[in-house]
């Protein structure tokens, strides 16, 4: 996977967002502020319009890029934590002209500690970890079972969505939506959802690129 992969995959993840965009900040009017969608739909086109205009050769620099776009261009919770997340994803991956998979995985794996490190959630406080991290332990398992990069990201985006399903009945203990104690629980946490967007887009990039 090399940078015009992660370009795709930077780009891609736009436009889903694009497309979700009001569905995102439904999510957040329930239990938060109702500006998720506006923010990330803001962040990736800043990071689409960046990588346009910026010479990124390796994947490691796509996502630097793309996470410095996002903490210069996002305010709110959102953008510096996913900044955090793609910065220290594209920060693993080195000046590797060609990521692997075990590669993918390890800057991922990077990406949930940055989000951990700066936002101190666990699983089970009904953030973007609760999608991240299943999708990381999903990935290892299936590069461990000998899957290829298609199988082995179908894996993570599934477990990404599911971890974003499984936020509904979780209680929110970290972020805005903890200001509502048990009244956020019976809604899907925002980042969970959005984070389950990128993780597909990912994967219908690898499906396509490679498989
Ligand atoms: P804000 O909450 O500032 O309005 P957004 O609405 O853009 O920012 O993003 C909200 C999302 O950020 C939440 O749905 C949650 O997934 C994520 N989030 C908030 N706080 C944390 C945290 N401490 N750790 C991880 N994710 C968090
Ligand atoms: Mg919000």
């Amino acid at each position: 996977m090399d940078a015009a992969f992660f370009r795709t995959w930077m780009t891609e993840a736009g436009t889903v967002i694009e497309a979700q965009r009001d569905h995102l900040t439904q999510l957040d009017a329930a239990i938060g502020d109702a500006d998720h969608g506006i923010n990330l739909a803001r962040g990736f086109a800043a990071i689409t319009a960046a990588l346009a205009t910026n010479a990124t050769p390796t994947p490691g620099s796509v996502l630097v890029l793309a996470g410095s776009t996002l903490i210069s261009k996002v305010g709110g919770a959102s953008g510096p934590l996913y900044g955090m997340a793609l910065r220290q994803a594209g920060k693993s991956l080195g000046d590797t002209d060609e990521a692997g998979l075990p590669d993918l995985s390890a800057s991922l794996e990077a990406a949930l500690a940055g989000v951990q490190k700066l936002g101190a959630a666990r699983e089970g406080e009904k953030t973007m970890v609760d999608a991240l991290a299943p999708a990381v332990a999903a990935l290892q398992k299936a590069i461990a079972e000998g899957a290829g990069a298609a199988t082995a990201l179908a894996a993570a985006a599934a477990a990404a969505a599911e971890g974003a399903q499984a936020t509904i009945s979780m209680q929110a203990l970290k972020g805005r939506a903890s200001y509502l104690g048990p009244r956020s629980v019976g809604h899907e946490d925002p980042g969970a959802a959005s984070t389950a967007l990128i993780m597909g887009a990912l994967r219908d990039v690898a499906r396509r690129e490679a498989p």
